[in-house]
């Protein structure tokens, strides 16, 4: 049976290694999940699927009735919840689970960093630190800041939101990054910022809010990476051609196996 990759998509990552595999392993099937948040993401060569799929029950069921054997969850370092079913998921399915996760940015001397277990204790934050604040957290999870008084928020998303966000005093800037230094240094000017609400996301991409916030001072409530999307106890890599060698790997040595073995395959670490 060839092989057949399900890769956990929705960031520059994904995107990156669906292109990559396409060109160095076309003879390797691969889907692509989007979980549907975005409404016009960039879309990766080769099958697309959009939409969650009914927890850890529904991505198990998937795997098997797609005859899947690899996995690799390329989500979002922040995407607890779909690493968490993915980790369950390849006990139940017997995939071969990657994460490919991109290194989180470190404190350098000039940074003024506050760190936040999650984004309800960087709300808590708020009640007493900033002024102007921006939220540089994605959409989903803006009502944490809902009880915080007397600050003016300044939420950053990719769509302008569909309803009215459950804070007081707010105004929305809609984007899609990656955003310049000029442009991040522009927005902080403008709106007055003093306090930016931030996810260690890593990468470029999203990088220039924190290096336009060294140049001004301003600090910045890091939210801690949720321990679960870190993948304990599992393959992990850091970018796109380390993931293409594990998946290579896999792939040699699934082939090597006997064929009676291949058909229960044994290729968890
Ligand atoms: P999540 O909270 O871990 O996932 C919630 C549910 O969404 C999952 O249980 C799953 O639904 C579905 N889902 C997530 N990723 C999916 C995928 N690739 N394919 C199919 N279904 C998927 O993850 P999240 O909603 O993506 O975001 C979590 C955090 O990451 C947020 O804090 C967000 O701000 C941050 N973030 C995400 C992205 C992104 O591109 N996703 C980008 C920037 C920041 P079922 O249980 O039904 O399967």
């Amino acid at each position: 049976m060839p092989d057949r990759l399900l890769l956990l998509g929705g960031t520059g990552e994904a995107l990156a290694l669906a292109r990559r595999l396409a060109e160095a392993m076309p003879d390797l099937s691969v889907v692509t999940s989007l979980a549907g948040r975005t409404l016009d993401p960039v879309l990766p060569p080769g099958e697309v699927r959009r939409g969650g799929f009914g927890g850890v029950d529904g991505l198990v069921r998937y795997l098997k009735n797609e005859k899947i054997s690899l996995l690799v969850n390329a989500t979002h370092p922040y995407a607890a919840e779909m690493s968490a079913h993915a980790l369950a998921a390849r006990e139940m399915a017997d995939v071969a689970l990657l994460r490919l996760l991109r290194p989180a940015w470190r404190k350098q001397p000039a940074d003024s960093w506050i760190r936040a277990h999650d984004v309800q204790g960087a709300a808590g934050i708020c009640k007493w630190l900033g002024r102007r604040v921006l939220l540089a957290l994605g959409s989903q999870e803006i009502h944490h800041f809902a009880g915080v008084p007397r600050a003016h928020f300044v939420v950053r998303m990719v769509d302008a939101p569909a309803a009215p966000l459950p804070l007081e005093n707010c105004e929305v800037i809609a984007g899609r990054g990656p955003f310049s230094l000029a442009e991040e240094r522009r927005i902080i000017l403008e709106y007055g910022i003093d306090l930016i609400v931030a996810k260690n996301s890593g990468g470029d991409a999203t990088f220039a809010k924190i290096a336009a916030a060294r140049e001004f001072s301003i600090p910045i409530v890091m939210v801690d990476r949720p321990e679960i999307a870190l993948h304990p106890g599992c393959d992990s890599v850091p970018g796109v051609e380390e993931a293409l060698a594990w998946i290579a790997a896999h792939r040699r040595e699934a082939a090597a196996r006997p064929r009676s073995d291949r058909a229960q395959p044994s290729h968890r670490r």
